[in-house]
């Protein structure tokens, strides 16, 4: 068991979060949320998905987004596009980062993106040739890493092969996702381990939702395991329009006090994230999933 000093966070509560929400929030109060996670700490955020209004509506202004929002210094902002059109939209929109998903299950991507998983590799692929050669860098997620609402178990080798063959393509990290949040600590660190030594020296990032209660647990799991990236959402919001019974990301807050208090750096500022995930569910009218948005950091910061 190693523990680093320092892991990076990626904010994925605009696109993640707010995607399986069925209230569609402004696009006004998307780039506050945005501007919120900045100046929280965040430097690497998913601000949109670039895929098709009819299937999900609360994307539908993802240019708009892009648009209110700018290019604040310092801070990549990354599109989530599922096929070329996609990347070329988000290209066209001028974001730093494209994030392409791969799919470990067969019956999952099909429903998920018209996509086998053999499909879903070559199109991921050909996304992040699309950034390259737009100078632009991406990232890929394979979904469905640690289980399948249709198919149940996923192949451990599959996603091993899938997530080597995806890092001769360049993107600048591969990710884990528990795209239902089935994934339990154990088998988060033998299947970090396994893709760690796959792709080494490239950087393994994880995205855990927390479903069944094992997505904190499953993010210390794959931080001692070697993950360097982990995603979370502001106030645990999030889930999959196609990924039945699938709840919230794990909270950014939850995650940044479990890894601060043990002694890994973030970056972010518990205080900003907890206010934002509250004024999130005043914007929302609903109760976070976040446990420290109700609870509250320990020890408290003293006023300044
Ligand atoms: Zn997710």
């Amino acid at each position: 068991m190693t523990q680093p000093r320092s892991i990076e966070m990626v904010e994925v509560g605009p696109r993640d979060g707010l995607q399986n929400e069925a209230v569609l929030i402004s696009t006004a109060h998307k780039v506050e949320l945005i501007r919120r996670a900045i100046a929280a700490g965040s430097r690497r955020i998913e601000v949109a998905s670039f895929v098709n209004p009819k299937r999900v509506p609360q994307m539908a202004d993802a240019e708009a987004v892009v648009a209110g929002l700018g290019a604040p210094e310092g801070v990549t902002r990354i599109g989530l596009v599922l096929n070329e059109r996609g990347a070329e939209r988000a290209l066209a929109a001028g974001l730093d980062q494209l994030g392409a998903v791969a799919i470990a299950s067969d019956p999952f991507g099909i429903r998920n993106q018209g996509q086998d998983s053999a499909q879903s590799i070559d199109v991921a692929e050909r996304i992040v040739a699309m950034a390259r050669a737009a100078g632009r860098s991406a990232q890929v997620t394979i979904a469905t890493s640690f289980g399948c609402p249709f198919a149940g178990e996923v192949d451990p080798a599959h996603v091993v092969r899938m997530a080597a063959r995806l890092a001769e393509a360049g993107p600048v990290e591969v990710a884990l996702a528990d795209t239902i949040g089935v994934a339990v600590p154990a088998q988060v660190s033998a299947l970090v381990r396994a893709i760690a030594g796959a792709i080494a020296p490239l950087p393994v990032r994880v995205h855990f939702h927390n479903t069944r209660g094992t997505g904190v647990a499953n993010v210390w799991a794959a931080v001692e395991a070697g993950a360097s990236v982990v995603d979370a959402s502001i106030g645990g919001l999030g889930g999959c329009p196609f990924a039945p019974g699938a709840a919230g990301n794990v909270a950014s807050e939850d995650v940044a006090y479990m890894l601060a208090r043990s002694g890994v750096e973030t970056g972010l500022d518990l205080n900003r994230l907890i206010e934002t995930a509250q004024w999130l569910g005043q914007v929302m009218d609903k109760v976070m999933p976040s446990m420290l948005a109700k609870a509250g950091p320990f020890p408290k910061q003293a006023d300044q």
